[in-house]
């Protein structure tokens, strides 16, 4: 299970990296959302932590392009700001779910579980054996 850190905070980035890891995922990190859009792009990921408030393109923006793009993987926002209007408009674009900060590890670590049981049956709905789908 392959999932992309994308948090401008560096501490941040790099405590749920790490804790992340030990829960046995592959953890990428990335810094801007230009970053993430890229990463995003060459690797499969299976979920996006986002950061909303991002340097050069911003976290809704990355969202709505990663859907754009047809990336079918889960997504989480994490965000400091508690407004509704910003969650509403992240869940619009695309994302899944989110966590405002500060948020507990643990709560986050249920949120990933709980996206990826729901990408789980939808992943890939379709079967191909021979040329037949
Ligand atoms: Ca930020």
């Amino acid at each position: 299970m392959r999932i992309l850190v994308v948090e401008d905070e560096e501490s941040l980035a790099s405590a749920l990296e790490r804790g992340l890891t030990k829960l046995g995922y592959t953890v990428d990190v990335a810094y801007d959302g230009e970053e993430a859009l890229e990463d995003a792009r060459k690797s499969h990921y299976d979920v996006i932590c986002l950061d909303l408030n991002l340097p050069r393109v911003d976290g809704i923006e990355v969202c709505q392009r990663l859907r754009a793009e047809r990336f079918s993987g889960g997504i989480i926002m994490l965000t400091a700001r508690s407004g509704i209007r910003e969650r509403v408009d992240g869940l619009d674009h695309g994302a899944d779910d989110y966590l405002v900060k500060p948020f507990a590890f643990s709560e986050l670590a249920a949120r990933i579980r709980a996206v990826t049981r729901r990408e789980g049956g939808a992943a890939n709905p379709v079967v191909s054996v021979r040329g037949l789908e």
